[in-house]
């Protein structure tokens, strides 16, 4: 088989696993000035208590000292946007973990690409030091905008990304080199904690990691600015003209259940531990815990 007949079939896979798209890169070190932007981003403090993310810099910056052997990176991009939605949550965060979703497609991708030729490869979904977002753009997926998203042309921001590194030569895609925001500052004028900039985000001050990340005292102001949102937050993705063109995901698990569309905001209020753990038995959601939850719930609903 040829290698641009193997990269059909594994595109054509992907489809068929709900995947919306699929995009290829080789495995290579990341340019000086992309290494350099972000080690200024953690050397600036931009990355808050998120202390992972300044480790493994010579693995973030070269998926072949992270799986060694690779050749291809396999990009993935599942949808998650849904009108049928707590308030209350992100949108990424109504249904079950999106981490075990999109892995367990990939490891089925990877068993696929085994019928057709010997590979080894392992799957990751914000799970390791990868630079996930410019893996997707050099895969020739979408582009960066200003809101630190990646924007698929005609179908907007709303998905997770994963990733399959593979020790086999596949068909590269182009990569997406423009970004493609214009004159629009949409999303840094809507962000309510003002984390956004030309230069790019400030973590400290994103309401999604100030909600879910971080584990002190929130500032005083984000009861005030929070609305009623108690896990992170969508206000950049949503503002963005990009997303028109959002659609309803297709996958199952990733909808919420009953009880949690049901819920209002003195259920919230009342939240015991036993209805967290039921609520959110197998949800990211868990990655925060009850306290941090009930932290948040006091700070923005409770004021
Ligand atoms: S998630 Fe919210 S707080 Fe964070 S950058 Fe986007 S709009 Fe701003
Ligand atoms: S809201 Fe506007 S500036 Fe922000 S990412 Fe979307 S297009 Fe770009």
């Amino acid at each position: 088989m040829s290698r641009q007949q193997l990269t059909a079939l594994i595109k054509q896979k992907a489809k068929e696993l709900g995947l919306h798209s699929c995009g290829i890169t080789r495995a290579k070190a990341v340019p000086e000035e992309v290494r350099h932007k972000f080690e200024q981003w953690i050397a600036a403090g931009c990355n808050g208590e998120m202390s992972y993310m300044a480790r493994n810099l010579e693995k973030r910056m070269n998926p072949a000292l992270l799986v060694e052997g690779c050749k291809s990176i396999i990009v993935v991009a599942q949808n998650y946007y849904t009108e049928k939605a707590s308030p209350q949550l992100s949108q990424y965060a109504q249904g079950s973990d999106y981490h075990k979703i999109v892995k367990d497609k990939l490891h089925q991708l990877l068993e696929y690409i085994n019928t057709l030729h010997p590979a080894r490869g392992r799957a990751f979904c914000d799970s390791a030091p990868v630079l996930e977002r410019y893996l997707a753009t050099q895969a020739g997926i979408g582009w960066c905008g200003r809101n630190r998203q990646l924007i698929i042309p005609g179908a907007g921001t709303h998905f997770f990304l994963g990733e399959l590194f593979i020790d086999i030569e596949l068909e590269y895609d182009t990569p997406c080199t423009e970004q493609h925001c214009g004159n629009c500052r949409a999303c840094i004028e809507a962000c309510p904690g003002k984390a956004l900039s030309e230069e790019g985000i400030d973590a400290r001050r994103c309401l999604s990691y100030l909600t879910i990340e971080y584990r002190g005292e929130l500032p005083q102001e984000t009861g005030e600015i929070a609305g009623t949102g108690i896990y992170g937050c969508d206000r950049c993705q949503s503002v963005c003209p990009h997303n028109k063109f959002a659609c309803q995901h297709n996958e199952p698990l990733l909808d919420a259940n009953e009880e949690l569309l049901s819920m209002g905001i003195e259920d919230w209020k009342n939240l015991t531990e036993e209805r967290f753990d039921n609520l959110f038995k197998d949800s990211a959601v868990q990655r925060c815990g009850y306290n941090i939850l009930m932290r948040n719930i006091k700070y923005i609903l409770d004021k």
